[in-house]
This record gives structure tokens, sequence and C-alpha cells, in this order.
């Protein structure tokens, strides 16, 4: 068998995605469709800067080499300024699913010097499950800091199991 059948024999793909974004003051944080209360910054963005999504996004485009979503979202379109990032993963969402392919489970991680983000672990399990339509305990959220090498930074890493729901 070459590798080329048995990838395509195989139910499972596996997407990778990452994102990044500065912080500045004044300007909202959200992360994982969560406002972030007592956030002294922001992401500084095209749209609303969440870089939880973005990078669920481009994890779920990655599984199934479909791109990423700077291609169907360019960043200097007027349409996509200030754009609620749940558009962008509904759209990466769809292009999963019309190949066939479904989330099984995600696993984030953040990297935020400030606030803490530990007490909101569930309610952004919670809310990009719902965006998922998977249940909460199929995301697995870890949030680390940069212990200080990047503290006007928010980083975000995903990995996501897509599997087939159709032959
Ligand atoms: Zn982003």
């Amino acid at each position: 068998m070459t590798s080329k059948s048995l990838s395509s024999a195989l139910p499972y793909r596996i997407g990778y995605g990452e994102d990044a974004h500065r912080l500045a003051r004044g300007l909202p944080l959200i992360l994982g469709g969560v406002p972030i209360p007592h956030a002294e910054q922001g992401a500084v963005a095209h749209s609303d800067g969440d870089a939880v999504l973005h990078a669920v996004a481009d994890a779920l485009l990655s599984g199934l080499a479909l791109g990423d979503i700077g291609h169907y979202f360019p960043d200097t379109a007027a349409e996509y300024k200030e754009m609620d990032s749940r558009i962008i993963l509904d759209r990466a969402l769809m292009l999963v699913r019309a190949r066939g392919y479904a989330p099984v489970n995600v696993a984030l991680v953040v990297t935020l010097d400030r606030p803490k983000l530990g007490p909101l672990r569930a309610e952004i399990a919670q809310t990009v499950a719902g965006l998922l339509d998977l249940p909460a305990t199929e995301v697995g959220v870890s949030f680390k800091t940069s212990e200080g090498l990047a503290p006007d930074h928010v980083q975000t890493r995903v990995t996501v199991l897509l599997g087939r729901t159709r032959d």
C-alpha cells in the first residue's frame, strides 16, 4: 500500500494551528469567544483578535490541507475589519464538513502572562466546544505564561483530530 492510499483509507486526520497577537492597552481581549475581564491589554488585530479561534480555525483547515484563514479572510479586506472571529471559525468548520469530516477533539494551549486565565478554563472550553458542536469534555485547555519573555503578546497552539463522517 502506498502512503497516499493509506492516508485516504484512514478515518482520522490531525490538524495543527498557531496564532499570536501583540497586546496593547485600551483594547478588548477575547479568547475562545470569551471576553477576558480585568485584562489590562487587548489584541492588536484586523478582526476582533481572538487568537484561540484563529488557531482552531487554522487547525481545522490544516487537517485537510485546505490552506489557512489568511487565504479565506485576507487582513487587507475592509469587510473583515473588527470581524467576530466566530464567523472565521464557522467558515473553516463548513469547509471541513463539506469534505465529510468533523472535529473529534481539540487540545489548545494559550500562552499569556496576565491576567491568569485559570478561572476561565471551563468557560473557554465550553464556548469553543459549543462553536464546534462538541461536548466540553472534548476540548482540552492549557494555560502557560511566557515567564516574562513576551509580556505584550498572546500566543496560541491548537491540535485537532478530525474524523470522517461519511465515505
Ligand atoms: Zn489571529
